[in-house]
């Protein structure tokens, strides 16, 4: 009677300083109280050196720009990028077993990562873009970071301006000007994305 659900995969990009994390961590919160166990959790590799407590394994696998570029050659890793002079990619494996177990899969990754998965993975990906509220905004939370030097704030500025542009190139974007609303609009997104007619013709086969 019931069809087997191929998980989703919900690929988010938006600037650095948007709230990417936090409001998947929201959207990841409320999906698993809906339904216990259908959300997976990618940890990518990437060549970067770990910060603070950063564990491997937990918040990425910490690998050297060797190890990284033999996983590509094996055919290890489904897609990459680099992001300030460091490798970042998503593991096939694991995700392809999250997805035939029927768990939906939240990526915050780079542009080029989203659409590399939606190229690969075609109907089982959503991409959505998250904005800041305004460029105003975006310039007090980067700065709100820390210590960053004048020079640094205004570069990422910049390279924030250079991402906003490419976010027509997704199918979805959102507004971070309120977590909860934002968090949201991103559940209505992969409800609607899962009640596509296309996703839910076996249904009717069923049903008939
Ligand atoms: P951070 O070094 O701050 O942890 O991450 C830097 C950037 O790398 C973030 O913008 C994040 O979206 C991106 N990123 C993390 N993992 C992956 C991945 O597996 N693939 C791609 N393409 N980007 C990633």
């Amino acid at each position: 009677m019931k069809s087997i659900y191929r998980g989703l995969i919900v690929a988010v990009s938006g600037p650095s300083g948007v709230g990417k994390g936090t409001v998947l961590a929201k959207v990841e919160e409320l999906l698993e109280k809906a339904n216990p166990g259908s959300v997976g959790h990618s940890i990518s590799v990437t060549t970067r050196a770990p910060r603070g407590q950063e564990k491997d394994g937990v918040e990425y696998y910490f690998r050297t720009t060797e190890q990284f570029e033999q996983m590509i050659a094996d055919g290890k890793i489904v897609e990459y990028d680099k992001y300030v002079d460091n490798y970042y990619g998503t593991p096939s494996e694991p995700l392809d077993e999250m997805l035939s177990k029927g768990q939906d899969v939240l990526f915050d990754i780079t542009i080029e990562g989203s659409l590399a998965l939606n190229r690969k993975f075609d109907t089982d990906t959503v991409t959505i873009f998250i904005l800041p509220p305004s460029m105003e905004e975006l310039e007090n939370r980067l700065r709100g970071r820390g210590t960053e030097t004048e020079e640094k704030v205004q570069k990422r500025l910049e390279q924030a301006r250079n991402e906003i542009k490419r976010a027509g190139e997704f199918e979805y974007i959102i507004t971070n000007d309120d977590l909860d609303r934002a968090a949201g609009d991103i559940l209505a997104i992969i409800t609607a994305e899962k009640l596509k007619a296309s996703k839910n013709i076996s249904a009717v086969e069923e049903l008939l």
